[in-house]
């Protein structure tokens, strides 16, 4: 079954947002894997490699479920800004989990980390150069507990031929802080 809705971001002490979001579930028992994109409204590539990624994931295939986030940071998109809100100045990829009762940015990371980052076994939060950036491709990864994790996760980097991984020991709820801190 595919589902697709927007999350409300509700007013606060500043105006409101939606964030669209699809839910596919899959025929069988499984993972639930997020895909978010758009925490930086100007990096349009995730944005789009989700609605191709939308229609080419079969429900009668598939074990598990796939939540896509298809634009997390709506007032950024919208206003075309780099990595900062034109609402707030806050940049949403740095406020998770976010504040029910906080600035538009705060509050859309809360609905967020509530409504599908919680929901999750696996988050991948999808950037690409922003709107001044050229980027090699890397991937951020919170350093798991064990062994046999780490080097499946290592595994999992290894298919999707990423150039570069990064890792950081953060407490869970915790987004790595620094865009070029951490490269290997
Ligand atoms: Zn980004």
């Amino acid at each position: 079954m595919i589902e697709s809705r927007m999350i409300e971001v509700p007013d606060g002490i500043d105006a409101g947002t939606q964030i669209p979001l699809t839910t596919i579930s899959g025929a069988g028992p499984g993972p639930v894997l997020a895909l978010v994109a758009g925490n930086h409204g100007y990096e349009y590539p995730p944005v789009l490699a989700l609605q191709k990624l939308r229609s080419q994931v079969a429900p009668a295939q598939l074990s598990g479920t796939v939540i896509m986030v298809h634009v997390a940071n709506m007032p950024s998109f919208v206003g075309r800004t780099v990595y900062f809100s034109p609402v707030d100045g806050k940049n949403l990829n740095r406020v998770y989990p976010g504040r029910r009762d906080g600035t538009v940015s705060e509050r859309i990371a809360f609905a967020i980390t509530t409504q599908v980052i919680e929901k999750a076994d696996y988050v991948l939060d999808l950037h690409c150069g922003d709107g001044n950036e050229s980027l090699r491709p890397y991937v951020y990864q919170v350093v798991p507990a064990d062994e046999e994790t780490e080097c499946r996760d290592r595994l999992r980097l290894a298919r999707f031929g990423l150039h570069a991984r990064s890792t950081e020991r953060l407490a869970p709820n915790r987004f790595p802080l620094s865009p070029t801190d951490h490269l290997e």
